[in-house]
């Protein structure tokens, strides 16, 4: 067992933690108050090789893998958790066009992917994100088409995305339960248009939109996968790219909690002496320490199982619970170090503790994701 980075890998997070603070920290404050995602920074991002990070270059990508997804999608986020679930979620945009794909779909999406446009991947609708079934959009062959209708919603990248993968209901399976197909969307297909942008309390610049399919042209050539598939294309979507995805945002979040955190503890001074001498603070910071460590070699774990071509759905459920779960805590905990400042604006913790609880539910609450460890438990232990 060697549990070693490779050199690599650290001297990807040094070039993109400097990446971050150089390119990105100086926008948040205006994506906090905006709610918008600053466009001129999508093409940094690609020249940086983040957009193709899970993309193999065969087809334009650096395919580095998903341990070096981890860790650069930690440090952008360390910086902007907004900027980290837009990158998160482009990444589910692009993994199942390679792996479910034609090589036609791959060559014409994933290159442009790679370098300069950004994707999503939507799933959730108004009936219920957990309730898979309860989909209602539908889509029916009609021709060299497929129309498509129904709404999403929560679709990371609304606003910006060049492709969408998206899951419709397309008929029953043999056991007479809704059968789904996924399709890729372009924004300017017949019948497709964007609906409203969700004001959220955090991934303040990060857009979270609604999809609306309204007799959707799709050509008969965007079917992803095979027709009935898209379920599986979604849950595996979901649990191999989308958690360890929520997982690296958090850690990133555990992080910036225990940096700044510490940094004030320092600073602040009370009875004559900084508030790091007293030990009720020097508590706090151990547990920020312990639950951002936790975090972090789970979702590594995690990550690694997934380049080496190992069964990871587990681990990456437990990676993303104990994540998220964590980077709440730790912010919790880093407001308290901060006392009355956390409550000020300008203090970044109270981002952390907004950001680190939007991250809960998205990708699936902590509720479904122990619905699926209690599972796993109960076979094997
Ligand atoms: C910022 C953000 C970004 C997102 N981005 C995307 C995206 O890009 N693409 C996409 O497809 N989706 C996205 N989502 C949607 C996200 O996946 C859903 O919010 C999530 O799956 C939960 O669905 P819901 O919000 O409809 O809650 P519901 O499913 O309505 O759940 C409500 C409550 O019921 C509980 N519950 C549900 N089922 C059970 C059960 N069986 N047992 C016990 N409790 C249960 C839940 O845990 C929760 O507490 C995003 C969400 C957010 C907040």
């Amino acid at each position: 067992m060697d549990f070693t980075i490779p050199e690599k890998l650290e001297l990807l997070r040094k070039s993109v933690a400097e990446f971050a603070e150089r390119e990105i920290a100086p926008l948040v404050e205006d994506m906090e108050k905006s709610g918008e995602f600053p466009k001129q920074l999508i093409p940094k991002l690609g020249e940086m090789g983040l957009l193709g990070l899970v993309t193999s270059p065969d087809y334009g990508g650096n395919g580095m893998g998903f341990l070096a997804r981890a860790i650069a999608i930690e440090e952008i986020s360390k910086v902007s958790a907004a900027v980290g679930i837009t990158l998160q979620v482009h990444h589910m945009g692009c993994w199942p066009i390679e792996t479910f794909g034609t090589e036609e779909q791959k060559k014409r999406y994933l290159p442009k992917l790679a370098r300069e446009a950004i994707g999503a991947c939507s799933i959730t609708e108004p009936s219920g994100g957990s309730d898979v079934f309860g989909m209602k959009t539908t889509a029916k062959q009609e021709g060299d088409y497929w129309v498509i209708n129904g709404r999403k919603c929560f679709a990371t990248n609304s606003h910006i995305a060049e492709t969408f993968v998206i899951v419709a209901r397309t008929g029953e399976d043999a056991k007479g339960r809704p059968a789904f197909s996924a399709f890729i969307v372009e924004p300017d297909f017949e019948g497709f248009s964007i609906g409203r942008e969700e004001n959220k309390v955090g991934f303040r610049g990060a857009y979270s939109g609604e999809l609306i399919f309204n007799d959707c042209k799709v050509p008969k050539e965007n079917l992803l996968g095979k027709e009935g598939e898209g379920l599986k294309i979604a849950l595996a979507t979901v649990n191999r790219v989308g958690r360890p995805g929520m997982a690296s945002i958090s850690v990133g979040l555990c992080y910036a909690s225990l940096e700044e955190a510490t940094k004030f503890s320092k600073e602040r001074v009370l009875y004559g002496k900084p508030i790091s001498n007293l030990q009720a603070i020097q508590f706090l910071l151990a547990d920020i320490f312990s639950y951002a460590e936790a975090a972090r070699w789970l979702n590594y774990r995690a990550n690694w199982m997934m380049d080496q071509g190992l069964p990871c759905d587990t681990e990456m459920t437990l990676a993303k619970y104990v994540a998220t779960e964590n980077a709440f805590l730790c912010a919790r905990w880093a407001c308290e170090v901060h006392g009355g400042y956390s409550c000020i604006l300008e203090y970044p913790v109270q981002r952390y503790l907004r950001d680190a609880w939007v991250a809960i539910p998205s990708g699936g609450t902590s509720q479904v994701a122990k619905i699926v460890l209690a599972r796993h438990v109960l076979k094997n232990f």
